[in-house]
Order: C-alpha cells, then sequence, then structure tokens
C-alpha cells in the first residue's frame, strides 16, 4: 500500500507500506531493530518448560527475562509495552460493545453487529453458566466487529482472530478483575505460544488457512488464562495444546473477501474454546495429557501443507463460494 500526502496534485510525502503477514507491517527503507541473544534460548515447548521448571520460574517469567535481553529493555519497560496492549484490548471489547444494535457493518454483506444484543441478553441471563459463556462470545464478537469497522485492532496474533484474545483479556480484568500483574504474565505466556506456532507453523491464513489464525489465537488464550490462574508450567502447555489441537484443519473462506462471515462469530467460538481448553487442562491429570504442544504445531503446520490451495484465503470455495448475498 502506497500512502501519499497531497497538496493540490504536489506529493508532500509518500511511503509503501507491505503487509508481511502474521500483523506485522514493514515499509520501504525497514531496517529491522536490532536484537541481542535472549537469556534463555528455546527452539520447543519442551525446551520453554525445561528452562522454567529447572530455574523454578514460570513460562511467563522467561518470556519476561527474554524480552528484557532481547530488546535490551528494562523489566517496567516492558511491562509498561505489555499494558499497553492490555489497555487496547479492553479499550476495543468496550467500544464494540457499546455500538448500536442496529449497527451495520461496512460492505456488501451488510452484516448487523450483535455483540451489544448478545451482551446484554447475557447480563439478563439467569444461568450463570449461560451468562459466563455468552459474556466471553459478546466480547469477542465486540472486538472482531471492531476490526470490520475499520477501528482500532489489536493483531493477536492477527487482524481476523483479533476479537479472541481481547475478550479473555477483558473478561479476567473488567470482570473477574485479576491484579494486572496476572494479566501481564498471562500475555507474556501467550506470546510465547505465538512465537512457537509462528517459527515452527504459520500464523497466516493464506498459508495455513484459519487453524493458523483463530487456532493460534485460541491457543495463546488459553495459554493467558492458565498462566493468569498461576497453573503449573505443564498445565499451560496442557491449555494450549488443547486449544490448538481442536481447531486442526479449520479452513479460511472470508465471504465477498471481508472478514466478517464466518470470521467474527469465529472469534467467539476461539475465546469459548480456549475457556474450555482451560477447564479441561486445569481439571485432568496433568502427566495424562496424551498430546503435547510441540507435536500439535508440527500437525498444524503439515495440515496447512496438505490444505488445498482454495481453501486459503482466497473466498473461492466454502461459505464464500456457496453463500448467495442478495
Ligand atoms: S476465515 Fe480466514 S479471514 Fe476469517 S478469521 Fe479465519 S483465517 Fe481470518
Amino acid at each position: 500500500m502506497t500512502v501519499k500526502l497531497l497538496a493540490g496534485n504536489e506529493v508532500l510525502l509518500e511511503q509503501e507500506y507491505y503487509s508481511v503477514g502474521g500483523g506485522f507491517i514493514e515499509w520501504k527503507g525497514y531496517t529491522p531493530p536490532k536484537k541481542n541473544t535472549p537469556k534463555y534460548p528455546f527452539r520447543t515447548m519442551k525446551e520453554l518448560r525445561a528452562h522454567a521448571d529447572n530455574n523454578k520460574m514460570t513460562i511467563a517469567q522467561v518470556i519476561l527475562a527474554n524480552e528484557m535481553s532481547i530488546a535490551g529493555r528494562t523489566e517496567d519497560e516492558v511491562n509498561a509495552f505489555v499494558d499497553k496492549i492490555i489497555n487496547a484490548m479492553v479499550a476495543t471489547v468496550k467500544s464494540g460493545l457499546s455500538m448500536s444494535e442496529d449497527d451495520v457493518l461496512p460492505g456488501p454483506i451488510k452484516l448487523h453487529s450483535k455483540a451489544a444484543t448478545v451482551y446484554k441478553r447475557a447480563m439478563d441471563d439467569a444461568n450463570v453458566a449461560d451468562r459466563g459463556i455468552a459474556m466471553l462470545s459478546a466480547c469477542a464478537l465486540a472486538a472482531s466487529e471492531e476490526n470490520a469497522r475499520g477501528h482500532l485492532v489489536i493483531t493477536a496474533p492477527t487482524g481476523g482472530s483479533a476479537g479472541v484474545m481481547p475478550s479473555l483479556v477483558y473478561g479476567l480484568s473488567e470482570v473477574r478483575k485479576l491484579p494486572q500483574q496476572k494479566i501481564r504474565d498471562g500475555m507474556l505466556a501467550a506470546a510465547g505460544i505465538g512465537y512457537l506456532c509462528k517459527h515452527h507453523a504459520t500464523l497466516s491464513a493464506a498459508e495455513g488457512g484459519c487453524q493458523a489464525e483463530i487456532g493460534v489465537a485460541s491457543s495463546m488464550a488459553a495459554a493467558l488464562i492458565a498462566t493468569a490462574f498461576d497453573a503449573e508450567s505443564r498445565v499451560v502447555e496442557n491449555a494450549a495444546e488443547s486449544a490448538l489441537e481442536h481447531h486442526l484443519g479449520m479452513t479460511c473462506d472470508p465471504v465477498a473477501g471481508y472478514v466478517q462471515v464466518p470470521c467474527i462469530e469465529r472469534c467467539a467460538f476461539g475465546a469459548v474454546k480456549a475457556w474450555i481448553a482451560f477447564m479441561i487442562a486445569t481439571n485432568e491429570i496433568a502427566s495424562r495429557h496424551r498430546v503435547d504442544l510441540d507435536t500439535t504445531i508440527t500437525t498444524l503446520a503439515q495440515t496447512g501443507r496438505d490444505m488445498g490451495a482454495k481453501y486459503k484465503e482466497t473466498s473461492e470455495a466454502g461459505l464464500a463460494a456457496n453463500l448467495v448475498l442478495c
């Protein structure tokens, strides 16, 4: 994308930007920031957990130490950066929930937003369990609908999956009222999961289908919840694994090329699945969990490679091919 600042026909400033996938933006003349070596190098979840367990640290503490050494930042600086992301996530959910129930999202689908309606009805629900699931869904819908409006979006890990993590961050901080440090720790653990998925598989729907977007977001969110509730490293891994495992094979076919159908509701499902993964991981006997995260990430990569090209962000198959828009 080329952005030009014009004064009449005169170009005052011009900049060429590239979306290089996974939510990252680069520009012409971009030089990547200088990076130092990590304090605790790891390539796999097994190695990450070994650092944590051998040094009596949490996964979040390992990621924090690495972030400080790689970027040359202090703990306060890393916390300030993480807080900025947390605050933006909460803000995007609040903004999405505040939209009118009659709001129609931009684009040819003429999709009505539903976050505010689902949230309002959730609050009226007498059944507490139903209220929790509906509220989590509403928050994910809210943040995802903000993406569809072209408003503030936090790619965690991508724009299409931008409702998943904010939903859980909002739920844990604004509803469960967990201390900020717990949310920060959860964010750091989630970043570790995202890093592993990016490096051994992909975060790009064009490469891996929706399993690489919503699946990874759900896996990151499961790690966030487990960490925020002080789960041990094995349980954090199990939660992340379970959430990712149950998105394997999910294709990407946004209707009319807009990140709305199925994307917006998919964020709600990703958020709820993250909570289910956390519930199972914290209630099972952790050592009996048979599938490790590294194996599931390898499977994500292989499944992405095997997936037919038309199921990877082309809008040429699936719902995009079958849904008739009138
Ligand atoms: S269907 Fe495609 S565009 Fe939509 S959220 Fe999934 S990966 Fe992203």
